[in-house]
């Protein structure tokens, strides 16, 4: 079987063996199975959809949102000697209509449109008028209104699509779905096979890294790898402006990019990046959709983003060549406050406001969790292929001898359970450690018996305790702007002594960093 496709991967593109899920994608688009593929980053999803494009005839239409990857998409092909054209806003109009009279004569392999495209007559008009291979929807997730980064007007294309009876097979490619958005895709796109070869990096080494000063943790990081290239984001664009400060005027070549700079500041940013003249990048999240720099070494999160789906495919962009690649996570408490705060701003709907405050609460057991970091990411994708830890996240290494913590456990959920389990982690932790603020008076809390039962300790680790609890499921939130703390059946058996609490000994964020103040 494929022995045509599997020629056309040596001599086009001078691989000798498919990736994993390649073949079996491959192998449904030709049986004109409609077909999602689901693959981390750098699978090889692009390979999934050219090979049939080739093998087939007509033209292969491929709509992406990311407008600045299409080009490179396109110049790569070309390279290749495939006749490949992108249509969109940055070329002239003009330009659009040569490159429309191509597409109509048939000229081209493969075209390249934003999902906008389609609202304009002309060009569907165009395609439904020309031999099709197929169509492939890059990025699918952004179908999805489960996903992180929903566009409305890719799904609004769907329907006049459907109406064209010329495509033969629907091929759609994401990196990041989870079971809602493969779900969603299948329906909308009428998906006969999912071919998911998981998401597990094994070259990438996730580290968490707390109670640490952020930007002496970076200088000190840069200058034990040098020679390396590397992004780091920053939650705001006031930061990246400030480490940006710091970094060049001790020497860093570093590049900055986000959406506060004008266009051509970013493009130039972005250049400097990809041809290693300035190898670290500082940005927003607003950088790096569409990059495709393989040798990025590290991959560092000044502060905790908004979920665990943005964190992947962030955390994602390094060690796309399959080196050996650090990402790595600098948490401090008040990120929650602000990625609450951003929710809490945002024009979102209430019921969409819900679900981003249910990721962010995965997100913040993701910094809580003393398991393995890589078996966290995956189970939160539901990515289930039986695995042990991966031995290489900072948990694995670091956290070696555990500590029974049962009677702490039962002394901190017997406080919840007294304080009628209507309030959240603060003022859970104050009761615990006995503090003397105003607002335990208010509600009567003083009077407790748990007031002050776990007083030897700071009220930051208490929280840290409290948060750990919320990350093992030993103690449930309600999902909103204040969680409010519940038990659930895992603390009950902790709380009848059926269940041991084990934590490790990694240190305890210490309450002197600049940091935290
Ligand atoms: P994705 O879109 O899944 O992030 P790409 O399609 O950009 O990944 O592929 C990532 C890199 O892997 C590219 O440089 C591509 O040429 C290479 N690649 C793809 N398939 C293979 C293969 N079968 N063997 C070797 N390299 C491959």
């Amino acid at each position: 079987m494929l022995v045509k496709e599997e020629e056309i991967l040596k001599t086009y593109f001078g691989y000798e063996t498919f990736r994993p899920g390649q073949k079996e994608t491959i192998e449904h688009i030709l049986k004109l199975e409609n077909t999602l593929a689901v693959m981390p980053t750098g699978g090889g999803k692009s390979l999934c959809y050219q090979i049939p494009g080739l093998s087939r005839n007509g033209t292969a239409i491929i709509i992406s949102p990311l407008i600045s990857l299409m080009k490179d998409q396109v110049d790569s092909l070309n390279s290749l000697g495939i006749p490949a054209a992108y249509i969109n806003s940055s070329l002239t109009a003009a330009e659009q209509q040569d490159t429309l009279a191509g597409i109509a004569a048939g000229e081209y392999k493969f075209v390249y449109v934003a999902p906008e495209r389609f609202e304009s007559g002309r060009f569907v008009q165009v395609i439904r008028n020309i031999p099709l291979s197929l169509v492939a929807f890059d990025e699918a997730h952004c179908i999805s209104q489960w996903g992180h980064d929903f566009r409305p007007s890719y799904r609004s294309i769907i329907s006049n699509l459907k109406q064209l009876s010329n495509i033969p097979v629907f091929v759609a490619l994401t990196a990041t779905a989870t079971e809602e958005v493969i779900g969603d895709i299948q329906s909308l796109l009428r998906m006969d096979h999912v071919v998911n070869t998981g998401f597990e990096r094994e070259n990438l080494s996730f580290h968490l890294i707390k109670g640490r000063d952020r930007s002496s943790y970076i200088r000190s990081f840069l200058e034990e790898h040098p020679e390396e290239s590397g992004i780091i984001y920053a939650a705001t664009r006031k930061q990246t402006d400030s480490l940006y400060a710091q970094l060049s005027s001790r020497g860093v070549p570093v590049a900055k990019y986000h959406g506060g700079l004008s266009e051509e500041e970013r493009k130039e940013a972005q250049t400097a990046f990809i041809h290693d003249e300035k190898p670290v990048m500082i940005a927003t999240n607003a950088f790096g959709m569409g990059i495709d720099k393989s040798n990025v070494r590290y991959v560092i999160h000044y502060a905790m983003p908004m979920n665990i789906e943005s964190y992947y495919q962030e955390a994602g962009r390094a060690g796309r060549d399959g080196e050996p690649s650090d990402c790595i996570l600098l948490f401090s408490p008040q990120d929650i406050q602000l990625q609450k705060f951003l929710i809490e701003q945002s024009m979102m709907e209430d019921e969409a406001k819900q679900l981003e405050y249910r990721k962010l609460q995965a997100m913040i057991n993701y910094c809580h969790t003393h398991g393995c970091l890589t078996s966290f990411i995956l189970d939160y994708f539901h990515d289930d292929a039986s695995r042990e830890t991966c031995g290489r996240c900072s948990n694995c290494v670091e956290r070696q001898e555990k500590t029974d913590l049962t009677t702490e456990a039962q002394m901190i959920l017997s406080c919840v359970k007294r304080m009628g389990e209507r309030f959240g982690v603060g003022m859970t932790a104050k009761v615990l450690k006995g503090s003397g603020d105003k607002k335990l008076k208010e509600f009567g809390l003083k009077s407790l018996t748990t007031y002050g039962i776990l007083s030897a300790y700071t009220e930051r680790e208490l929280t840290e305790w409290i948060h750990f609890l919320i990350a093992e499921q030993l103690l449930d939130t309600e999902e909103g702007r204040f969680p409010i703390l519940k038990l659930n059946r895992n603390s009950v058996d902790v709380l009848k002594g059926n269940r041991k609490v084990e934590m490790f000994t990694a240190p305890i964020p210490s309450s002197d960093e600049a940091d935290y103040q």
